[in-house]
């Protein structure tokens, strides 16, 4: 077990239902500490960037203008396996497929409107975190 930390995004379909704080809450619960938090709205080109390495997939352009519909939260998580602890956690991309205790199970509405996106790996996490967050934004 090693202390990671992790990149975490409440998607607008959850801060438009006023979730950011009963995913944050579950986030906790999970063992992860918020070490950096803002609210954004994203631009088209942050989202496109963001999401560079699904451009040539079919729902890429949905999932852009879905990204920049409303406010995100943008937050690094840091715990003891903060990577697969966050990925537990959030449940399956799908929710019908999520299992029961995860965020996605709780509040997803649909595979594209699934409430959190969390890195996939301590490499990506190390990118997702320098793309919206300077060194000193983050206090362990
Ligand atoms: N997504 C989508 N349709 C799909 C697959 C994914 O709209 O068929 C969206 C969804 O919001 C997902 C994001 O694209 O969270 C990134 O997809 P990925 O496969 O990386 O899933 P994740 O890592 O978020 O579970």
């Amino acid at each position: 077990m090693a202390t990671e930390r992790t990149f975490s995004i409440i998607k607008p379909d959850a801060t438009r239902r006023n979730l950011t704080g009963a995913v944050t809450k579950m986030l906790e619960e999970a063992g992860l500490r918020v070490v950096a938090s803002k609210r954004i709205q994203m631009t088209q080109a942050q989202a496109e960037g963001f999401y560079a390495v699904h451009k040539e997939r079919p729902f890429f352009n949905d999932l852009v203008s879905f990204m920049i519909s409303g406010p995100v939260v943008v937050q690094v998580l840091e715990g003891e396996d903060a990577v697969a602890a966050n990925r537990k956690v959030m449940g399956a991309t799908n929710p019908a497929q999520a299992e029961e205790g995860t965020i996605r199970k709780a509040y997803a509405e649909s595979i594209e409107a699934n409430s959190v996106h969390g890195s996939d790996s301590l490499d990506n996490a190390k990118i997702e975190i320098d793309f919206f967050f300077k060194p000193e934004e983050i206090v362990g």
